[in-house]
């Protein structure tokens, strides 16, 4: 995955965006603890400031998700955005730098792509906010079906209520 800078190169000042729609770097689904979905979309946009180009990367992306509260699996859209500075200069790109480096017309954008993708992905993903998750007693899933847990959840906490605790008495 990779931009053309041949003509963002010539002026500073000069700023292109243009919109990437390609398979997902392999490096990409090595950061993403999910299998990815459907082709990586974004804007990406160069600008030259003199010293180096600035590409700005504005995208989404869908992994197949495991709802964190009932366990299925569902499609999550991930936005992600980065910018980062690219210098010409000869050599690989060294990660104790602040600037990636590049040489020619092109710019590779795997690395950068897949660090911003893989950092937006949330920890404890929900399929939904409504999401009612899983009994905690019997496992059903409360989205889909109803169990009986509950009733006598219910009863537990109004016996827990009833107990005198040494804190209560001490105070009054
Ligand atoms: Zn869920
Ligand atoms: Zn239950």
């Amino acid at each position: 995955m990779h931009i053309r800078v041949s003509d963002v190169k010539k002026w500073v000042g000069r700023e292109e965006t243009q919109h990437l729609s390609e398979e997902w770097p392999e490096v990409a689904q090595e950061r993403s603890m999910y299998p990815m979905r459907g082709a990586a979309e974004m804007d990406v946009t160069v600008r030259n400031v003199g010293r180096a180009l600035i590409v700005e990367l504005d995208g989404v992306g869908h992994v197949e998700a495991v709802c964190s509260r009932c366990l299925e699996t569902f499609d999550l859209p991930v936005p992600f955005s980065v910018a980062e500075e690219f210098r010409e200069e000869p050599g690989a790109s060294d990660p104790h730098e602040d600037f990636f480096r590049f040489q020619g017309d092109k710019v590779l954008l795997d690395e950068i792509v897949a660090d911003a993708f893989g950092a937006s992905i949330p920890y404890a993903p929900i399929c939904g906010e409504e999401c009612r998750g899983l009994c905690p007693i019997c496992g059903t899933n409360l989205n889909t079906g109803t169990c009986h847990c509950e009733m006598s959840m219910d009863n537990r906490w109004a016996q827990l209520s009833r107990l005198k605790f040494p804190e209560d008495s001490s105070s009054s």
